[in-house]
């Protein structure tokens, strides 16, 4: 059990000492959690929501303060914590609030003639106890939203939020403690690594993890030994293609949000910029140009901090290996600042898929920009990447946008836009390739933490089936016909058939 030290990373200030949760405390909270989860699954959905609610109305009131904390913690912008963290966890539970009783409702589903007299429906579960491990760079937000779709759902959560933004870890477990939600039901345990590991091997019922390729791999295979299904919410390097007939200016301002928002700390961050060849050089000049219009370390910044040290190396070591094989930095390209972990918003041209900074996720900001000759190329290069997270196409020729878009490997793609579809809460959210496994978001977001049951009822007034013992030569002739009859040329029994058929079915009395 060891000790993390917690600092902001804006300022390189200490802000205090947490210790992670033991592997007897996580035991402990894992049988908990079980205890409590049999109370929690069993409420009716409309009071479990009333919890969902009275969260909701808490964040709200303090979304500022809250806001605030995950500043300290992670270096970010204080605008872009309020809009990514609070707002979209918020937009997020009234989502719930307002679709999570019909999306949990029991569905009818069609029975088929040869099971007669039956009726078939699915049933939503809870599993039990979710474990959901979190990332640094939207600590709220990625474990917020995820926990609280299990909750509606009904199961009991473990919260491992990342070591490398604890105080988010701690500002979690306070929120839940003081909108008083019921004992067990939700509890965080703090740690890094071996914390996830133990938690891991605690046996929850269901993983939700976001997070790198690289644990993402080793969490499924620990799972797998216990065979706790899990959902991956992993890396990207996603791709924006500006076509020569976009406009612009607006695709301009996306790019540059898109690359430097939360300091380009985003697995849906613009990690490649494809640019059609007759229109390249104008568009490097006007991205360059909204790039040295940014403003860094002073109030009201629009780029804040990198919050990881381990992350700006990352960075450093792609540009270094990109300059070396070529590459031109048009600005930016250093640390800034003389405390914490600034790093200037840097965009390069002459690059290629030889490069680092074109193929792993650099998850900094930094944008390498491309041209691209045909339509068919820029597929090629948007989809030449072990990635498929986000994606964003840029035409005002609505038919080459979807004509793309229906090409590009990505689990979301956004035309005339970037990253958005995050926002919209009824739209289901992952990734392909590596970029993850499983949809959470939309109807998908909660029925991911449902052990979907199909359920078959017959009124039970039947001595037996058609298909039960003892079994004859009538019988089998029956199927025979039923097979004829039901998937064949259609009505081409004799009567002589169709009567064996009929006195079958009527001897199931
Ligand atoms: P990470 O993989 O280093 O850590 C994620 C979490 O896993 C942390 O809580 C960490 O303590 C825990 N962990 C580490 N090793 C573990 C193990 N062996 N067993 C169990 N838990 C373990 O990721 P990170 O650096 O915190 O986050 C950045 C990554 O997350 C980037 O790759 C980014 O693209 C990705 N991400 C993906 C999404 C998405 O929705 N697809 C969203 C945000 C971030």
């Amino acid at each position: 059990m060891g000790v993390i030290e917690m600092i902001n990373p804006a300022t390189g200030e200490r802000l205090g000492e947490l210790e992670e949760t033991s592997p007897e405390a996580i035991e402990r909270a894992m049988v908990h959690a079980r205890k409590a989860f049999r109370r929690w699954g069993n409420l009716p959905l409309a009071e479990r929501l009333d919890h969902i609610n009275r969260l909701r109305r808490y964040i709200v009131d303090h979304a500022d303060e809250l806001a605030e904390t995950v500043v300290r913690d992670t270096g970010k912008v204080h605008l872009e914590a309020l809009m990514t963290e609070i707002l979209l966890t918020v937009d997020f539970i009234k989502y719930y609030e307002k679709k999570a009783a019909s999306i949990l409702k029991p569905k009818k589903v069609s029975t088929p003639i040869t099971l007669i007299g039956r009726r078939s429906w699915v049933e939503y579960r809870p599993m039990g106890v979710v474990a959901v491990i979190s990332p640094w760079n939207y600590p709220f937000q990625l474990a917020m939203i995820p926990a609280i779709s299990a909750l509606v759902a009904g199961n009991a959560v473990l919260i491992k939020p990342s070591e490398v933004s604890p105080l988010t870890g701690l500002l979690i477990e306070k929120v839940f403690r003081k909108v008083g939600f019921p004992e067990d039901v939700v509890q965080v345990i703090h740690g890094g690594k071996e914390v996830g590991e133990r938690l891991i091997q605690a046996r929850p019922d269901k993983i939700f993890f976001t997070g790198s390729v690289a644990t993402g791999k080793k969490v499924m295979a620990a799972a797998a030994e216990h065979l706790i299904p899990v959902d991956l919410e992993l890396g990207g390097k996603d791709p924006m293609i500006v076509f020569a007939d976009a406009d612009l200016r607006r695709a301009a301002n996306a790019a540059v949000w898109g690359a430097f928002t939360n300091a380009g700390q985003t697995c849906m961050a613009v990690e490649r910029l494809y640019v059609e060849s007759s229109v390249y050089e104008t568009f490097v000049r006007m991205v360059k140009e909204r790039t040295e219009a940014l403003r860094l370390t002073e109030e009201g910044a629009d780029v804040g901090s990198m919050t990881f040290p381990r992350q700006l190396d990352i960075v450093e070591a792609h540009l270094a290996d990109a300059k070396e094989k070529g590459a031109k930095i048009l600005c930016g390209g250093r640390r800034t600042g003389s405390d914490g972990l600034h790093f200037e918003p840097t965009v390069l041209t002459d690059v290629d898929h030889s490069m680092r900074i074109m193929r792993e996720e650099t998850f900094g900001p930094v944008l390498p920009i491309m041209p691209f000759d045909t339509e068919e190329e820029a597929i090629r290069l948007a989809n030449d990447t072990p990635y498929g997270l986000n994606s964003s196409i840029w035409t005002k020729n609505r038919k080459k946008a979807r004509r793309v878009a229906g090409r590009i490997e990505a689990g979301n793609v956004c035309i005339n836009d970037v990253m958005i579809n995050m926002a919209n809460p009824g739209l289901p959210y992952g990734g392909v390739k590596w970029s993850g496994i499983g949809r959470y978001h939309g109807p998908e977001g909660l029925l991911s933490f449902c052990h979907r049951v199909s359920v078959i009822s017959h009124p039970g007034r039947k001595k037996r089936e058609i298909n039960w013992y003892p079994y004859s030569e009538r019988q089998t002739d029956a199927i025979r016909y039923l097979i004829r009859l039901l998937y064949g040329k259609g009505w081409n029994l004799s009567l002589k058939e169709l009567l064996n058929l009929a006195v079958q079915f009527l001897r199931r009395k």
